[in-house]
């Protein structure tokens, strides 16, 4: 790899074929791959990896709103897409571009059978979320007789697919309540495929519901995290299963400045940390404008440098944080990594108590990306 001469967030694209391999290996032969892109696919560059995603006979892409579908269908994707959280304000952009919207109550089915009809559609394919207990999004079990009505009422629509969503999949210490959410989620897809008179498609996991439940897998899996290299969290899964999956980002930035700093002198915006010794800091280019938030700040988040922590001094600013270097051989321009496949953006995450998805969509579009075929 070249080493980096500005903050550049470099994705691998081996390391995604990999990924994608991988959880395909834990599916049978013929269940589906949702893959899932939104926020700028977990902030690594949505076009660029459904494209890549795309080649590799992906089955199906999820969006959360309309406008990433959009972005995907300028950008050549023509695999299905999914949108998982549509406003209805957005249906006449979705249906130009031959999204597919998740419908979760009577309100947005009513409103979206409503324009289906005035577009004279046929059977234009809609997807039916029910709630089995993350009480997020969805219809309830009892709203069952009433969708088939809707539906069957009009052939301006037809239901594609029937899925819900776990709301711990990743911990085995709630499996009896995954369970119950999976039996939950039977029994409505039974009830609806009778009265409806067809088969649509069936989905229920994430990530880590294809790692946790290979019973539950029904006719797709949806997964956005494990494709782009985490899997079940380190704080509370096994290394098991991770070790399969390679984070495909790495975060890299260089340093600008080095400043001796003398007993008793502070750093940074109101003076947040001083001096107990004499240290040496290093400015990096990076700041909370690029996603890496002020919670990282004060001793909490550190950078690899040289193969050696260097945490963060004071307050993190816009556009610049200063680290520790004082026992780091290095110097200005030298190349810092942020997170990368053996610092991962997981465990920088849990420094500020958070998760990986959060760091790695956080990270903004004025961080360039690269791409690689690592
Ligand atoms: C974001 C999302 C996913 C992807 O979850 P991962 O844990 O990243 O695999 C799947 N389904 C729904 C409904 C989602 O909102």
């Amino acid at each position: 790899m070249p080493k980096a001469q500005e903050t550049v967030l470099e994705i691998d694209l081996n390391a995604l074929k990999h990924n994608f391999e991988h959880l395909k290996s834990r599916l049978h032969n013929d269940t589906m791959f949702m893959a899932v892109v939104k926020a700028f696919a977990y902030g690594s560059d949505a076009c660029t990896i459904a494209n890549y995603l795309q080649n590799l006979q992906a089955d199906y892409f999820a969006v959360a709103f309309v406008h990433e579908g959009v972005q995907l269908r300028k950008a050549g994707i023509t695999t299905p897409i999914l949108v998982l959280h549509p406003q209805s304000a957005n249906f006449n952009a979705l249906i130009q571009n031959c999204l597919e919207p998740n419908l979760y109550n009577i309100k947005i089915l009513n409103e979206f059978i409503a324009i289906a009809s005035a577009e004279k559609l046929s059977e234009y394919p809609i997807h039916v979320k029910f709630n089995t207990g993350l009480n997020r999004l969805g219809f309830a079990e009892n709203d069952v007789d009433a969708i088939v009505s809707k539906v069957k009422g009009t052939s301006a629509v037809k239901i594609k697919s029937v899925f819900s969503h776990l709301a711990a999949s990743e911990d085995l210490n709630e499996k009896t309540f995954t369970l119950n959410q999976i039996e939950k989620f039977k029994a409505i897809a039974k009830n609806i495929t009778q009265q409806i008179g067809y088969k649509p498609l069936l989905h229920l996991c994430n990530t880590s519901g294809i790692l946790n439940y290979p019973e539950a897998h029904f006719d797709m899996v949806r997964s956005g995290i494990g494709l782009y290299g985490f899997g079940i969290p380190i704080a509370i899964g096994t290394e098991k299963d991770n070790k399969n999956l390679k984070p495909i980002g790495t975060l890299k930035t260089i340093i600008s400045q080095i400043h001796s700093i003398e007993k008793g002198e502070s750093i940074g915006y109101n003076r947040a940390f001083t001096a107990d010794a004499f240290l040496r800091s290093a400015t990096l280019p990076i700041g909370h404008a690029d996603g890496i938030g002020r919670q990282y700040g004060k001793g909490k988040g550190y950078v690899i440098i040289n193969n050696q922590r260097a945490y963060i001094l004071g307050n993190v600013c816009m556009d610049m944080i200063m680290v520790d270097v004082t026992n780091i051989d290095c110097k200005e321009g030298d190349e810092v990594i942020v997170f990368g496949p053996s610092n991962t953006a997981e465990n920088l995450s849990e420094t500020a108590s958070t998760i990986s998805y959060e760091l790695i969509t956080a990270i903004s579009q004025r961080v360039k990306r690269i791409f690689v075929e690592g």
